[in-house]
């Protein structure tokens, strides 16, 4: 029986997926009756931003490959400078979420519309969520002007996404999906997507750790990091994303790895006050879903241990302390000696209870 009364808020965007979308940039650049396209990148992903500022021809402005993690303000005023001095009129975002993220802080500064190809399974490119570090302070807000107008996931982007990099990005976006089950303004639209998304990636990431070119497992991981996406702007994150916020701006450790290691600790800790979402993820991850996003940590070759990623030991009290220091709402209300336990077996890679 569906829940008596909800609120949804849809967000609007258009998506093209499938293999070798990518072609299709030129069009949807027309669609949106657009001729100048500066297109970002990071300096690590500069050839795929040349490739498609040749596919662009004369819609084509330029390029600018100076994405960095964690946004910082300075590269996205370099950038709005850039995309000033070429006349920009669109921007094209071919990357993760540092690219995109680059390209939100431009579209926050100058209301551009974005056209965004992600290669990695973040998620950002379905938020409204942006954010920026200035002198050391990562800031976010939400806003619908820095939205994507259009994503083209083309699943051919992220056949070279290293394993590695594939199963931690891919366990980051299965965060979303679990804390949006549990979000205090879940609904059964995003549930439903949510499970979905989760059925997809569990499927997906242990065959691209054996197999990376595997193009079916490629097709859905993307699918499931779309949906995830779709959770992460939807509804609100609880404990799992503010420890990991916590810990990766606390210690500086990695975004998708701090998420990997967190996720089956986080959700152990909540698992007893959400028990109809456990029922859900019972069914599409097994009888233990802790443990089994633990065990699929391990089997994809990913660190679970935030010692791995350079975590201090003497680290655990601060991150005990910063986790308490803002509020937030969380299903199970947060317990002090819980929380340091979590950590404590976070840091050191124990199954989560
Ligand atoms: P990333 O964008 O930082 O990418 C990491 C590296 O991998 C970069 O050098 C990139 O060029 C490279 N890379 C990306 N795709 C590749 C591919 N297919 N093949 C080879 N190399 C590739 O990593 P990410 O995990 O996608 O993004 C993390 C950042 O995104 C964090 O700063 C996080 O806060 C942000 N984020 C924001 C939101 C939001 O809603 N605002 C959502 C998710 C993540």
């Amino acid at each position: 029986m569906v829940e008596r009364e909800f609120i949804y808020t849809g967000h609007p965007a258009r998506v093209i997926f499938g293999f070798g979308t990518t072609v299709r940039l030129p069009e949807e650049l027309a669609r949106l009756g657009k001729q100048r396209a500066l297109v970002l990148a990071t300096p690590a992903q500069k050839a795929e931003a040349e490739t498609l500022l040749a596919l662009l021809g004369p819609a084509g402005a330029g390029v600018f490959a100076g994405a960095v993690m964690h946004t910082p303000v300075d590269v996205s005023e370099l950038a709005t400078k850039q995309a000033d001095a070429l006349s920009a009129d669109v921007l094209v975002a071919v990357g993760g979420g540092s690219t995109i993220g680059l390209s939100k802080a431009i579209a926050l500064r100058t209301d551009l519309p974005q056209v965004v190809l992600p290669t990695t399974y973040a998620g950002s490119e379905m938020t409204p969520i942006i954010g920026q570090t200035e002198n050391g302070v990562k800031r976010t807000q939400t806003t619908l002007k820095v939205l994507p107008e259009v994503v083209i996931y083309d699943v051919e982007q992220t056949l070279g996404l290293p394993v590695g990099m594939s199963g931690t990005s891919g366990m980051n976006a299965m965060a979303h999906a679990i804390e949006a089950l549990y979000a205090r303004e879940t609904n059964p639209i995003i549930s439903a997507l949510a499970i979905e998304a989760i059925r997809s990636l569990a499927r997906a990431l242990p065959v691209i750790a054996k197999a990376p070119g595997d193009r079916d497992a490629r097709a859905d991981a993307l699918y499931g990091a779309w949906l995830c996406g779709i959770c992460l702007g939807s509804v609100g994150m609880a404990l799992h994303h503010k420890l990991c916020h916590t810990l990766g701006g606390g210690f500086d450790l990695p975004h998708a790895e701090t998420h990997t290691i967190m996720l089956p600790h986080a959700l152990a800790y909540n698992a007893p006050a959400i028990p109809d979402v456990m029922k859900k993820l019972t069914d599409v991850l097994g009888s233990d879903p802790s443990g089994a996003l633990f065990d699929l940590a391990r089997a994809i070759g990913a660190p679970v241990a935030l010692s791995q990623i350079g975590m201090p030991e003497d680290g655990i009290d601060k991150a005990v302390e910063s986790a308490f220091a803002n509020p937030y709402w969380n299903p199970r209300p947060l317990e002090k000696e819980a929380i340091t336990a979590l950590i404590a077996r976070a840091y050191s890679g124990e199954r989560p209870v």
